[in-house]
């Protein structure tokens, strides 16, 4: 195989969603190998780019100078051709709620990889359902990846709920150390070990929650908030933040596992018809699951890092949950970059470790 040859990428694999769409441009990109995508979100109730996924495909563009055709809202098959990588400032405007996370996760692996720091901005979501809220890039993702000498700092410059959007998040990114990074390195519980009895679920973390609303009226917070205290988690404080620069109505809660080198952060939307107690267990459960399992990535994590193991070629975690978002993406991974990843079921968990596989030979990293 060599550089010049196209990748081919069937979007209605394993999950079918947009991050198959997301990890072909990262990697298109890095690589320089153009990319043929078809069936885009194949397994989604709208299939086909929807605005977010057409943000993703003009700011891939943008940051390489790459062409493009079928980049259409609704289109299921997109040719990507990419150019060389460019630093700088980069604007994106979604003109949606779609997640503005998602954006700049589509072009941080090569902004990495340029000579020289940029700052993008995104305007669009930034608290969106089944999408890494504002909190979780800046308090999980970015420190986990930093861990591998890949350092960016993001900042909430106004909040943006779905469905309104028009929240702004910009974002520092400086070009990997290569000579200085380490492997992203995340198998133990942060600290280990906890303990499993209900009453004092979470011991060893400081467990913090915190209550969004936007819009809304003040009892909806005051019954999340008590709800929380009722968890049974060991949760020592529980903020409330009522986004006033929020253009239309929000609500989200979110526990921190705060531990002494990371932090993990789970979130539930609220929305019209879903009662406060489904949003809270929600949130809660995944919590109670992840602390009771003592892995040490979360489930979306797991699936969000696979693409700097790969471009580092190493790396290992453990994880509590084997999504279909984990098992698309390491598939994708391995049809741009060498790599291997192997997966050992350790009692509850499972341990995901990448490591390089035989030479190809792309743009050099
Ligand atoms: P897709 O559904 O293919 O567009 O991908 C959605 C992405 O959002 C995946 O990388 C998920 O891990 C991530 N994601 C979804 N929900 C959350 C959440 N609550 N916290 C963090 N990341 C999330």
């Amino acid at each position: 195989m060599n550089n010049t040859e196209t990748v081919f990428i069937d979007g209605s694999t394993g999950e079918g969603g947009g991050q198959i769409l997301r990890t072909s441009l990262a990697l298109s990109c890095i690589t320089g190998r153009s990319l043929h995508i078809e069936n885009i979100r194949a397994a989604r109730r709208n299939p086909g780019l929807a605005k977010q996924h057409l943000s993703c495909v003009q700011a891939a563009c943008q940051i390489c100078n790459g062409k493009c055709q079928g980049a259409a809202r609704g289109s299921q098959v997109l040719d990507f051709q990419p150019g060389s990588i460019q630093s700088g400032e980069f604007y994106f405007d979604i003109g949606s709620a779609g997640s503005a996370s998602l954006v700049i996760q589509t072009v941080l692996p090569a902004l990495f990889l340029a000579d020289k720091p940029s700052t993008i901005t995104v305007t669009g979501g930034t608290h969106n359902p089944l999408a890494p809220p504002f909190d979780f890039l800046s308090g999980t993702f970015l420190p986990a990846i930093a861990t591998a000498g890949f350092q960016a700092n993001c900042k909430l410059i106004k909040h943006g709920f779905y469905p309104a959007g028009g929240g702004k998040i910009t974002c520092d990114i400086q070009p990997w150390q290569k000579q200085s990074h380490q492997a992203i390195n995340i198998c133990q519980p942060s600290p280990a070990p906890i303990r499993r009895e209900p009453g004092s679920m979470g011991a060893g973390f400081q467990i913090h929650a915190l209550v969004y609303t936007a819009k809304l009226p003040a009892h909806i917070a005051q019954r999340q908030r008590k709800l929380l205290l009722q968890s049974g988690l060991n949760i020592q404080n529980i903020q409330h933040i009522e986004a006033t620069d929020s253009e239309g109505p929000g609500n989200c809660v979110m526990i921190r596992l705060c531990g002494t080198d990371r932090t993990t952060v789970f979130t539930a939307f609220g929305m019209r018809g879903k009662p406060s107690q489904e949003v809270v267990s929600e949130v809660v459960n995944l919590a109670k699951d992840f602390l009771a399992s003592g892995a040490a990535v979360d489930r979306f994590l797991a699936d969000q890092i696979l693409i700097y193991m790969a471009i580092s070629k190493a790396g290992s975690y453990t994880t509590n949950e084997l999504s279909t978002h984990l098992l698309t993406n390491m598939e994708i991974i391995k049809k741009f970059l060498p790599v291997n990843f192997n997966v050992h079921r350790q009692e509850q968990n499972y341990s995901i470790s990448c490591q390089p596989a035989m030479e190809h030979s792309n743009r050099e990293m």
